[in-house]
């Protein structure tokens, strides 16, 4: 079994203490090793690491992170959403914690720089765990968000990455606690209808965490993988005894033979075992660990996450 796990002892407790580790994604698709998308994930994964180091918890880093990627309009998520065939706006996103599997999300929400930070509102107030529409709104406004317009989205969205790339983002994280989660945020696939809502905003097709299990969050065929509930049957195969790249690997090749259906998923465990694997061409990933440089790749799947590989880029 592979394992990453090389616990620092705390010298008060002798209790292992363990290595925080954050991996993102932007997204399963068809574009390669683009050096502006390797550059965002890198500064998501860097800007969540050092979160991480300072005792932030597994859900700040990861809704932190994912802040990052949305503020960056090269991915299809907060400013870079792609529109809906009528020309609007809808975000979602959720995020989870795996201590107390509380959860929250938005599907369908109004422009609003940062979708993530709704569903951490949602999540916060613990009442509900997913809003729609202009419930969602309410939501993004208690997080201090000011709405914009799809107008002003779509003045800082680039033309030609639409075209090609997906580019959903997400992120998982382990903290010095031991504790995980996960969140992932998008603005829809190209050429969505509207009202469609995929799989991003769904917890446990798009997003999972549970601290006995591992943290998930997936990316590629909503219609699919909200189907198959992704995310939880990846953790859920963690919890039968797989390594992490092993249940990366096998619900993505499942859901492939099952539904037909591509994409990619970033995973990891309580130990801080981590897998990364896609069926389309490509998904940018970078990975932010204690004590190492951030590893970042996107062309093929490593086969090892854990060590070096051929197609990662560490600096
Ligand atoms: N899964 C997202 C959706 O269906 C799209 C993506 O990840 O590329 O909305």
């Amino acid at each position: 079994m592979t394992t990453s796990f090389s616990p620092q002892q705390d010298s008060a407790t002798s209790v292992p203490v363990p290595v925080p580790v954050i991996v993102v994604h932007g997204g399963a698709g068809d574009r390669g090793r683009d050096a502006a998308h390797i550059a965002g994930c890198k500064a998501a994964a860097a800007a969540g690491r050092s979160l991480l180091l300072a005792g932030k918890s597994a859900l700040d880093t990861v809704q932190h992170a994912v802040e990052v990627l949305e503020a960056n309009p090269i991915f299809n998520a907060g400013h870079g959403s792609v529109p809906t065939t009528t020309g609007e706006i809808e975000l979602d996103a959720s995020l989870m914690e795996g201590e107390n599997l509380r959860a929250g999300a938005v599907a369908m929400l109004p422009p609003y720089p940062h979708p993530i930070a709704a569903a951490r509102a949602v999540l916060d107030e613990g009442l509900h765990v997913l809003y729609g529409g202009e419930g969602a709104a309410t939501l993004a406004e208690q997080s201090a968000q000011t709405r914009i317009t799809s107008g002003q989205m779509r003045s800082t969205r680039r033309t030609d990455i639409d075209t090609t790339s997906k580019g959903t983002v997400g992120a998982v994280a382990l903290d010095t606690s031991g504790h995980l989660a996960a969140a992932t945020s998008t603005g829809g696939t190209r050429g969505q209808r509207p009202g469609r809502i995929g799989d991003s905003p769904l917890i446990g097709a798009g997003t999972y965490a549970d601290d006995t299990a591992g943290a998930c969050s997936t990316t590629g065929d909503g219609e699919t993988i909200l189907r198959l509930c992704l995310a939880f049957a990846a953790c859920e195969a963690l919890r039968g005894g797989a390594t992490a790249q092993a249940a990366a690997r096998a619900t993505l090749a499942h859901m492939e033979k099952r539904l037909g259906g591509t994409g990619g998923m970033i995973l990891i465990t309580p130990q801080g075992d981590v897998g990364i694997h896609w069926t389309t061409p490509a998904m940018i990933y970078a990975v932010g660990r204690q004590g190492e440089d951030i590893r970042t790749g996107g062309d093929q799947p490593p086969e090892n996450p854990e060590g070096q590989n051929q197609t990662g880029n560490h600096s």
